[in-house]
């Protein structure tokens, strides 16, 4: 290991063009935009989209909002964007999102270093300049000393693959890529394929509107109430005066949510007691009822299975029809397991008589058909598919463009097994490249992550210039070291023994089907703790020069 004093350093004469590029108009490309432009540098971000807002802007389907309050979502670096934006409900819809982040963009002018319609397809690192030439589409380059992915861990949908996908003669859409003009589903025959977090929303927001709708389900969620409210002047006054008790709380929590983990196991209270507790969770706001919960749920078999049991009832109680109740009740993962879907009224949707359960598990499909589509049992006629399909979630994004380090080496080639990260931000022979929430970061509540991540990524490199440095790389020996302590926080987790985007598990993706650790599951104080450390101490870890 070296640092900036012990370095000889070779002298570099082609100066890039910028100092950072930033892969990403998202809620972390922007801030760290903002950042890096705060401190002087000259800065590039490359946006695929026409708009700034990320997931928001790619996201557009029905029902699309927060899972997280609205409030705790936002940024928290500036006090005037806290004063002067009112969030109208407790948990925003995806327009006002989208609408929040063009504010921001707008507020701070961010948007004339902003490049749309800029897909970016290679990234290579050349040693002789030190420097990263990162090439879009229609092949312009450009140079920067540094190279900052904001490419978020949910952004490269996956369509199923199922024999006759392009044959349908009827509209489809893949949620995360929405038209930006209304669908009409009056009188439509429609289908939901995928009942995850954003299947639930499309579902129980479109039932309603369509003519009927069928929904095919492989493996059910457990989802508990959102319970989103309007915010009324009132409160929306409490909620600006409480901002720094907030943020701070944030700051606290396991994940940056504002819900933390009950000190208490599942069996330290009574039945009685333990059912009063599950009782009001269920009624109240959020993801109380998941990450607020008995602190071993998510560890202990059996503590899981009282939450499951619990919600398995209501599902009993909300869905009329036992048989499709059942259908609904997950028996391959208990409570939790999963990222936990929040929904409004989604299990009755199921009472409704146009609306109906297809368990593709029993009855699986075989093809889609130019008409619809025809399962082992029955051809179904549509006028519109949706595929609420999912993602290749964390390292997909990362694998679509051809990243190339200092030995010509491919990041995809070295992730093959499972991603491999120095703090989930530098890797090993990728000098001077920088990720804000890729793999082995802490996500949680994400842009409470992505602040912090942002300032330490923006720290990094305002050290590289106090100190004239032009390289920066994490060692193997400091890659190997945090990808063991990731992998070894997430022994004993429920959720790392079950299939999900979470472990990297993605059915419509080769080379996707065996579990990895691809996510930080410590808490996010500690990730914190741990990446202040290594700032404090000069980046000794890092390779310098
Ligand atoms: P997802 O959780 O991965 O769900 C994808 C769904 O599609 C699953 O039900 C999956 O079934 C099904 N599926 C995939 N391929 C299929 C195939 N070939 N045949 C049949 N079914 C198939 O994806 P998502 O719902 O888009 O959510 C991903 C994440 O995005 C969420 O967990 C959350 O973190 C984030 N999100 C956040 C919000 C919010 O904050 N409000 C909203 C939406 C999404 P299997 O389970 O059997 O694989």
């Amino acid at each position: 290991m070296a640092n900036a004093s012990q370095t000889e350093r070779p002298q570099t004469t082609a100066v890039p063009e910028y100092d950072a590029v930033i892969i990403g108009a998202g809620m972390s490309g922007l801030y760290q935009l903002y950042r890096l432009r705060e401190q002087g540098f000259r800065v590039r971000v490359l946006e695929a989209g026409t708009e700034v807002g990320g997931t928001w802007y790619w996201n557009r389907y029905p029902g699309a909002r927060f899972d997280s309050e609205s409030y705790s979502y936002g940024y928290s670096f500036s006090k005037e964007l806290l004063e002067e934006w009112d969030w109208s409900e407790h948990f925003a819809g995806q327009p006002e999102t989208l609408r929040y982040l063009q504010h921001v963009a707008d507020k701070f002018d961010l948007r004339r270093d902003i490049q749309f319609r800029s897909w970016v397809t290679a990234a290579i690192y050349q040693e002789d300049t030190q420097s990263w030439t990162i090439t879009l589409e229609d092949g312009i380059s450009f140079r920067a000393r540094f190279l900052i992915t904001a490419i978020g861990p949910l952004s490269t949908p996956t369509l199923p693959r199922i024999e006759g996908r392009d044959s349908f003669k009827g509209q489809s859409f893949h949620t995360a890529r929405w038209p930006h003009e209304p669908v009409d589903f009056a009188g439509k025959r429609v289908t939901v394929i995928g009942t995850g977090a954003t299947g639930v929303q499309t579902i129980q927001t479109i039932a309603g509107s369509v003519g009927h709708l069928t929904v095919f389900q492989r493996t059910p969620n457990w989802c508990a109430p959102l319970h989103n409210g309007k915010i009324d002047a009132e409160t929306q006054q409490k909620i600006k005066a409480g901002y720094p008790e907030m943020f701070a709380r944030c700051q606290e929590t396991f994940a940056c949510f504002l819900h933390t983990p009950d000190p208490r196991s599942a069996f330290e209270v009574s039945d009685e007691e333990r059912e009063a507790f599950y009782e009001k969770l269920y009624g109240e706001r959020g993801f109380g009822i998941w990450q607020g919960n008995f602190r071993d749920i998510l560890i202990d078999r059996k503590a899981n299975a009282t939450i499951s049991d619990f919600v398995a009832r209501k599902i009993r109680t909300r869905v009329k029809d036992q048989k499709v109740a059942e259908k609904l009740i997950p028996k391959n993962h208990g409570f939790g397991t999963r990222r936990l879907p929040l929904e409004t009224f989604y299990y009755e949707v199921y009472n409704r008589d146009n609306v109906e359960l297809v368990d593709i598990t029993s009855t699986p499909i075989e093809r889609i058909t130019p008409e619809g589509i025809k399962t082992s049992a029955k051809e179904y006629e549509f006028d519109i598919i949706i595929f609420a399909t999912g993602f290749d979630a964390i390292t997909g994004s990362f694998d679509k463009i051809d990243f190339r380090g200092a030995d010509g080496a491919r990041l995809k080639d070295k992730w093959t097994h499972g991603p491999q990260t120095y703090l989930g931000i530098m890797v090993d022979g990728f000098p001077n490249m920088m990720m804000l929430m890729g793999p082995h970061t802490a996500l949680g509540n994400i842009p409470r992550s992505i602040e912090y991540s942002v300032d330490w990524v923006t720290g990094l490199i305002r050290f590289a210039q106090e100190n004239n440095l032009t390289r920066l790389e994490a060692t193997s020996a400091g890659v190997a070291s945090w990808t063991d302590h990731v992998k070894a926080l997430g022994v004993g987790l429920l959720s790392n023994e079950v299939n999900s985007w979470m472990t990297g598990i993605n059915s419509n993706v080769e080379g996707k089907q065996t579990r990895i650790v691809a996510r930080y599951s410590g808490s996010a104080p500690a990730y914190r703790a741990r990446c202040d450390e290594v700032a404090a101490k000069g980046y000794d870890e890092l390779r310098l020069g």
